[in-house]
């Protein structure tokens, strides 16, 4: 069994020597037991947070751990009847190519027969589908007409934020680095306006924003922070709603970013709220019905970005943080 573990934590950017590949013997399944081979582990922003000894809503990933992530895989021997030989499950594991699990951890069934790829339940019918979707929805309560900013909007989230908030009837403004995302974002997501962000500083970014969205800003899905957060708040309208979703441009920094323009949340009586996906497991059902019904009707294209074995972990993962990525970054460990 190879495990990507954290060898050391990172200071600023990861490095190769951060991680450590290392194998171990599985151990002897105990009674309740069930061993999963992983197929699909979910490659995630948050993961570099989860590397830091800070507070967070999660501890720390302790020196040694294999790194804590999502992933999917097929019961391959059993001692516990509720997992049964075959079995697709999932859960919050971790980067390995096997795991063992038992009832009341973090794993539970999953009948991928309802997707067309088991990968799907890592992506737009999983956490990220329904970070998009209950973030925008329950938090951002879009009404017709209004606009919405999305950053990180050709990413896995924010490719999803932008069609839900086209569906509700919003128009759609996304922020994404180079040319080519910025494209994808109006032909493939339905943006109505797309703005790079590379090269510019805040006050041509606030420029941009204004252009793109000559009514003002009345929803900010924020999933990168810093300048481009800051050129979002210098554009809301009255009573606007800010989701922090996420702050992944201050992930490696070594010093915290933050927004400069938080005067502008009593200018306009605005709203900025973070969301967290990690509580909303009971409604997953729910979210994931009402997307997968829209992927179905051709309303919701999703892209996933697959790369293949556990020995690609970090450069995987730091596709990332250098905006590499094309859709949902998912690791495919199955391979011998
Ligand atoms: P993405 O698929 O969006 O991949 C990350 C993208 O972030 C990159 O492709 C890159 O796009 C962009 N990026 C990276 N570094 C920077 C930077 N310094 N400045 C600007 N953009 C940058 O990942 P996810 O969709 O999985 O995650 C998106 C965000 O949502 C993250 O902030 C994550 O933490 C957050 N999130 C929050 C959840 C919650 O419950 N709160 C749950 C899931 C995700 P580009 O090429 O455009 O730069």
């Amino acid at each position: 069994n190879r495990k990507f573990t954290l060898a050391k934590r990172p200071d600023g950017e990861p490095k190769p020597d951060d991680f450590k590949l290392v194998e171990e013997t599985l151990p002897e399944l105990q009674d309740g037991q069930f061993l999963v081979r992983n197929h699909y582990i979910s490659l995630d922003p948050a993961q570099r947070g989860w590397m830091d000894d800070r507070p967070s809503y999660m501890p720390p990933i302790p020196l040694g751990d294999a790194v804590r992530a999502s992933a999917m895989g097929r019961v391959q021997a059993s001692k516990n009847p509720d997992f049964p030989e075959g079995q697709w499950v999932m859960g919050l594991g971790a980067i390995e190519e096997y795991s063992v699990g038992q009832s009341g951890g973090f794993t539970f069934p999953v009948d991928v027969s309802v997707a067309p790829s088991p990968t799907n339940f890592l992506s737009v019918l999983g956490a990220v589908g329904m970070t998009a979707y209950f973030g925008l929805l329950d938090d951002g309560k879009p009404q017709e007409g209004e606009t919405v900013l999305v950053s990180g909007a050709a990413g896995a989230v924010g490719s999803l934020v932008g069609q839900i908030a086209k569906i509700k009837g919003c128009r759609t403004v996304g922020i994404a680095g180079g040319a080519d995302k910025c494209a994808r974002l109006v032909s493939d997501y339905g943006y109505d306006a797309a703005i790079d962000y590379r090269g510019k500083d805040v006050a041509a970014l606030e420029a941009a924003v204004r252009e793109a969205a000559p009514n003002g800003v009345d929803i900010i899905f924020e999933n990168v922070g810093g300048n481009i957060l800051d050129a979002g708040l210098n554009n809301l309208n009255e009573k606007a709603r800010i989701i922090i979703c996420g702050l992944i441009s201050e992930y490696n920094s070594k010093e915290p970013v933050g927004a400069r323009n938080i005067w502008q949340l009593i200018v306009k009586q605005a709203t900025m709220k973070g969301f967290l996906v990690r509580d909303y497991p009971p409604r997953f059902a729910e979210g994931a019905a009402a997307m997968g019904q829209w992927v179905a009707e051709g309303k919701i294209k999703f892209d996933e970005d697959i790369d293949v074995g556990i020995e690609n972990a970090y450069d995987a993962f730091m596709k990332l943080f250098s905006g590499s990525n094309q859709g949902k970054m998912i690791l495919d460990v199955s391979p011998a």
